[in-house]
């Protein structure tokens, strides 16, 4: 049997000159408040559709789409793609850039303007997020998204390289802190692979790297989420620290910071550095009254 539908592979995607001739049309110039750096070379977009390994029935959320590359690329992947986008010059343009490449696949894309790091509501319920998100957000965006949408399952985001070894370090690592710990409360995260400056427009001064991660479920305790997320901020606001003292703060003196310590099975003269997730979240339980 023949199909009449081209390939993925053969669909065009935007390279440099379409990239700078839809920025002109719209009188776009990137700034780097938002983080805008797109990727002009197709290659890149199919390798990170590839690893972000989306199923044909999936709705993907994207955030910050910008001129449409990545978009493009999950449209040929997934069922669905809902797209968050913070600047209404971007977000009003990619309807049609995606009626223009992809006439097929316009039905098939949401376009959300509103800010990543608050939006609470989709359109549709996305069970994988793909983005190359914009740096200087990036973890409070993931972090954000993975506490309000239950179903995103999985994903796979692009961000500066230095902030994806922070975000899949573990325990013992010198790059293990906040974004380690939090993000491993929802989800495994690892390193699938590292992009160079040349594929963007315009050309970032460092490395990307790429993040996949897999959605888990949080370590079982009586603490909250924000109780456990407490304790990991006090124990990384002063790194350095032995964790009897960088807790005393959040426990209300050393000695008692001690005892939460002690009855988590965590020696107090460690530092947060060396702990994982389950760890923290047995320190915060210590702290509540006992259960009935
Ligand atoms: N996905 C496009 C690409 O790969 O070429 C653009 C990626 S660019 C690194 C980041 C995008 O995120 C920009 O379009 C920017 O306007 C958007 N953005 C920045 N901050 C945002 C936020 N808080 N919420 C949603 N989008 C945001």
């Amino acid at each position: 049997m023949t199909s009449t539908q081209p390939s993925p592979a053969t669909q065009p995607l935007l390279g440099a000159t379409e990239i700078r001739r839809l920025a002109e049309e719209i009188g776009v110039r990137p700034t780097k408040t938002l983080g805008q750096n797109f990727v002009i070379d197709g290659n890149t977009i199919r390798r990170i559709v590839a690893a972000a390994k989306v199923d044909p029935r999936e709705t993907v959320l994207e955030v910050g789409p910008g001129l449409g590359s990545l978009t493009l690329g999950l449209l040929d992947a997934a069922a669905r793609v809902v797209a968050v986008e913070i600047d209404p010059v971007l977000a009003a343009k990619l309807p049609s850039t995606v009626a223009a490449f992809r006439p097929g696949k316009a039905g098939n894309l949401d376009v959300v303007l509103a800010d990543a790091m608050r939006v609470t509501e989709l359109p549709a319920q996305p069970t994988a997020l793909v983005a190359n998100l914009p740096y200087n957000v990036a973890v409070p965006v993931v972090l954000h998204l993975l506490e309000h949408f239950p179903s995103l399952d999985h994903g796979l985001v692009m961000v500066q390289d230095e902030v994806a070894d922070r975000m899949v370090a573990g325990p013992g690592s010198k790059t293990y802190g906040v974004p380690s710990v939090k993000g491993a409360w929802y989800s495994q995260m690892r390193k699938a692979g590292v992009i160079g400056m040349n594929v963007f427009w315009p050309a970032p001064k460092i490395s990307s790297g790429l993040v996949e991660f897999t959605r888990r479920e949080p370590p079982v305790t009586r603490a909250s989420r924000q109780q456990v997320f407490a304790v990991i901020d006090a124990a990384f606001a002063q790194r350095r620290k032995t964790l009897r003292a960088a807790l005393a703060g959040w426990a209300g003196g050393a000695a008692e910071a001690e005892r939460c310590l002690r009855l988590a099975g965590v020696d107090p003269t460690a530092r947060g550095e060396v702990i994982d997730v389950a760890a923290f979240a047995r320190i915060a339980e210590a702290k509540l009254p006992m259960a009935a």
